[in-house]
This record gives structure tokens, C-alpha cells and sequence, in this order.
């Protein structure tokens, strides 16, 4: 069938004009971008009328669910009563206040001290950005500027500005550009199934993915390590979920060697593990934990640092002025929407029916799936999972790369109504929270169906 006009339309003008993220051009452009017109709950519909049920919540932000009117008030009240100000020039307005007061209160106290102070920026990207100047400034103001060194790992993601794609360990995305920046190294991921040994335990691989830290603190001169910055489960990496040792030995490790460590909770913040925090998860204390999408659940774009006692110390005892912010840092209609959005995953206590009721569901449904042929490896951590499609599922064979199994997967889920992602031949979810078991029962029927429908494709093809 012919698009409608409307979907004709929008398609012609996006290819004229939009040069979308993360896109190859050229073939998006030949193609035609699918144009989403509304969202109600955890589906979406685009303008040839077909629902999807949005197994990722968007870009792993819409934690509430679209089209809640609270989030759509709170935001139109402050557009009305103070639609912008900044806080550059010795001042302040009181939903910016409001927000940094009740993040503190919602973070969990690490070592029996609160996270008591909010730096704020538009995006994880630039929380990141943030946390660079943080440590380094820190450090400096300690007399100890030799220490700029940060350390990440590859195949993480923490955005996409210069600094922040520097920080992430993204091969393609440091090709292009020269990147990384100087005083940014990497150390390998904790991903088992690519880098465990055979007999290894998990328990003892997260051990020695751990000590990979130490390996390279010790070569670089713990005198020049900033900071070490992780996401508690990486997700644009493709939900790689640690061992239980991992973070524990990472803890005595930064510990060791006195250096900061950055907890990046861009997604795994405000419920998406079944907590507020991850760090309290995984028993971490971070000394600085980046947050944004589920914040606002990306209503309206906010994100920022939660800065912890031993930083803030410095940097308000030694004063001096700190020469970085945003124009919209703490912007009043995003951190009204945030209040808003706090409230509702409070009073609906999404984080804990994540952690007690929905999460484990989701979990033993998505193993039932190991049954399928197609599919070797499920995990799942709260709202997070990612089943590993397989060539050969008793010796764990991947499929070749240029048979781009992953992506066909995904084309069959948003041909049958859900959209799921596809790194390399990880099948992603990340569902809002508000997801009902009856929900997750009929998005599981959704993922057998592309299932199904992929192995059909790859038995025609011969490749199965
Ligand atoms: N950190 C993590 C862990 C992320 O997942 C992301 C975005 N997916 C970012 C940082 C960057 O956030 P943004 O896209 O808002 O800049």
C-alpha cells in the first residue's frame, strides 16, 4: 500500500532537512523514516495508523508511560509562571531548588553520608562533560593537578559530545574524529559471555575483569588517576549485566588508590533496576552518579550530576569560582516536570513493583524464551534484558556479522507492532515501568512472533 499523504509528506520533508542521530544518511533518506505521531501508556502509532508497543521507552527514558497529563500540567503551570531564568548571576528560582532537595532526599546515603548537592545540564551527555571538569577541578583544587587521568571501558556509553563520546568506548564512534581525548584510557568490559575463559566461573571472571582496573592504575601511577566512571549495567553496549563480584572489587579497588568514582545512571536511574539509585543495587559509593531520561521519563530534556560529600567539600570549602555551566542548567520547566514526574513514580512506587512484582516476572518469562531456537543467552536486571540470538545454541556459535541477524530481528518486530533494539545480535529491551504483567504476557508473545518470523526468513535463506 501507497503511504498516506501525510506520512508521504513528512517523509519527503525529513529527507530534504533532517539530518537524524546516529543515522546513515544516504540510506535513511532512500528508505523513509518512520514518522510516530502520538503515544498512550507504553504503545506509540505512526501516521499509517499501525500501534507498536514500545519496548524501550523510547530511548530508554519514558519510564511513566506516554500521555500523562500530570507531567503535560506541571510543565504548562511553570511555562505560564516563570518559563526561563537562569541561575549564572546569584540566582535561583524555586523548582530548580525544589528538585536538587528532593533528589537528595531520594538518594540512598553511601557510607551514612547523603548525596546533598545537584549539579544540573540538559543531557547525560553534558552531565558527563560535567563530571570531566568536576574531577579534574577537584583534583586541582587539592593540589594535585597531575591527576587528570580517567578511567572507562569499552563498549560503554556515556554520550556524545567530544568529551563525553571520549569517555564512551565506542570504537566507531572514536574513528571518527580522533577521539579519544587525551586523559581518557579504557580497560576491557565485564562481558562474560565474550571475554570469559572456558571453565571460568562468572564469579571469578568478574574478579578478574575487576583487577583489569588495578592493571591499569598501576601502569599509568596511581598519582595521575582521576577517576574511574562506569555504568552500573551498560546499555547501549547492549545490556551487559557484571558478575556480583564486579562492582564490589571495583569498590576496593578505587578505594585502594583513593580515586573517584563516577556511577553513570543515565538509564539505570529512577526505577529502570528496580531501585532510585543503582549504585544501591550494587552496593556501590560513587562519588558522583550521572543522571537524565528517566528524570523527566523524557518528557522534557534534563539531566545532571548528583554530587557527592567528598566533592562537594572541596569545592565549596576551597571556593574559587567554577567556570563551567549551561544556560539551561536547572531550567524551571524541566525541573517542574521532573517534580511532577518524582511524584509519579512515587505514589505509583514503580521502582519497587519493578524490583518485587513486574521485574521478576519480566525475568521468567524472557527464560522461557532460551527455548526458542534461535535464541542462547537471556539476562535480565530489573526493566533491562537481552537475549542473544545464536547459529548454534549448544556451543553458543554466533551468526557472521554481515548476515546482520539482529537487525533483521528487529525489522520483524516493528513489522509485527513492537519495537525492540538490536545490538549486533543482542536483542534489546527496556520497557516503561508502568508495563502490567498482562502487558509483558502480550509483549512476549510479540517477541516469539519476530522470532518466529526471523528464523522462517533465516531457514529460507539457508542460513539456519
Ligand atoms: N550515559 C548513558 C549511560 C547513556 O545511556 C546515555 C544515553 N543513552 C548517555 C550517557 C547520554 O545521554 P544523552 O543522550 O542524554 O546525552
Amino acid at each position: 500500500m501507497p503511504p498516506t499523504p501525510l506520512t508521504a509528506e513528512l517523509q519527503a520533508l525529513d529527507a530534504a532537512h533532517y539530518l537524524h542521530p546516529f543515522t546513515d544518511h544516504q540510506a535513511l533518506a532512500a528508505k523513509g523514516a518512520r514518522v510516530i505521531t502520538h503515544g498512550e501508556g507504553i504503545y506509540v502509532w505512526d501516521s499509517e495508523g499501525q500501534r507498536l508497543l514500545d519496548a524501550m521507552s523510547g530511548l530508554w527514558c519514558v519510564n511513566v508511560g506516554y500521555g500523562r497529563r500530570e507531567l503535560a500540567d506541571a510543565a504548562h503551570a511553570q511555562m505560564l509562571k516563570l518559563p526561563y531564568y537562569n541561575s549564572f548571576f546569584q540566582t535561583t528560582h524555586e523548582p530548580a531548588v525544589r528538585l536538587a532537595a528532593r533528589l537528595a532526599e531520594l538518594a540512598p546515603p553511601v557510607a551514612g553520608r547523603r548525596f546533598e548537592h545537584v549539579f544540573y545540564s540538559s543531557s547525560g551527555s553534558e552531565a558527563n562533560d560535567t563530571n570531566l571538569r568536576l574531577v579534574r577541578r577537584y583534583w586541582d583544587l587539592l593540589e594535585q593537578p597531575q591527576r587528570k587521568t580517567v578511567i572507562s571501558r569499552r563498549n560503554a556509553y556515556h554520550g556524545s559530545t567530544v568529551a563525553a563520546a571520549s569517555l564512551s568506548g565506542m570504537g566507531a564512534m572514536h574513528a571518527q574524529g580522533d577521539l579519544p581525548i587525551p586523559g581518557i584510557v579504557h580497560i576491557e568490559q565485564p562481558h562474560f559471555l565474550q571475554h570469559g575463559l572456558a571453565g571460568e566461573s562468572e564469579h571469578d571472571f568478574g574478579l578478574r575483569a575487576a583487577r583489569w582496573l588495578e592493571a591499569k592504575i598501576l601502569e599509568l601511577g596511581p598519582e595521575r588517576v582521576a577517576a574511574f566512571i562506569g555504568e552500573p549495567v551498560q546499555g547501549a553496549g547492549g545490556v551487559i549485566i557484571p558478575p556480583d563480584s564486579y562492582w564490589p572489587e571495583v569498590q576496593r579497588i578505587v578505594d585502594r588508590y583513593g580515586i573517584l568514582l563516577i556511577s553513570d545512571e543515565v538509564i539505570c536511574a529512577f526505577g529502570r533496576l528496580g531501585h532510585w539509585f543503582a549504585y544501591e543495587k550494587f552496593g556501590l559509593r560513587p562519588d558522583l552518579v550521572t543522571f537524565a531520561k528517566g528524570v523527566t521519563s523524557g518528557y522534557v530534556p534534563l539531566g545532571g550530576t548528583l554530587v557527592g560529600p567528598r566533592v562537594a567539600q572541596v569545592l565549596i570549602e576551597r571556593g574559587g569560582e567554577f567556570n563551567h555551566g549551561y544556560t539551561y542548567s536547572g531550567h524551571p520547566v524541566a525541573c517542574a516536570v521532573a517534580l511532577a514526574n518524582l511524584d509519579l513514580l512515587e505514589r505509583e512506587d514503580l521502582p519497587g513493583r519493578v524490583r518485587l512484582d513486574t521485574g521478576p516476572y519480566l525475568a521468567q518469562r524472557l527464560a522461557e524464551l532460551e527455548a526458542h531456537p534461535l535464541v542462547g543467552r537471556v539476562q535480565s536486571c530489573g526493566f533491562v534484558a537481552a537475549l542473544t540470538l545464536v547459529r548454534d545454541k549448544a556451543r553458543g556459535l554466533p551468526f557472521p556479522e554481515e548476515q546482520a541477524v539482529g537487525m533483521r530481528c528487529r525489522a520483524h518486530c516493528f513489522g509485527g507492532g513492537l519495537v525492540m533494539r538490536a545490538v549486533g545480535d543482542r536483542m534489546i529491551i527496556a520497557p516503561p515501568l508502568i508495563t502490567t504483567r498482562a502487558q509483558i504476557d502480550e509483549m512476549l508473545g510479540l517477541i516469539e512472533r519476530a522470532l518466529d518470523a526471523t528464523l522462517a526468513e533465516l531457514r529460507a535463506k539457508g542460513w539456519f
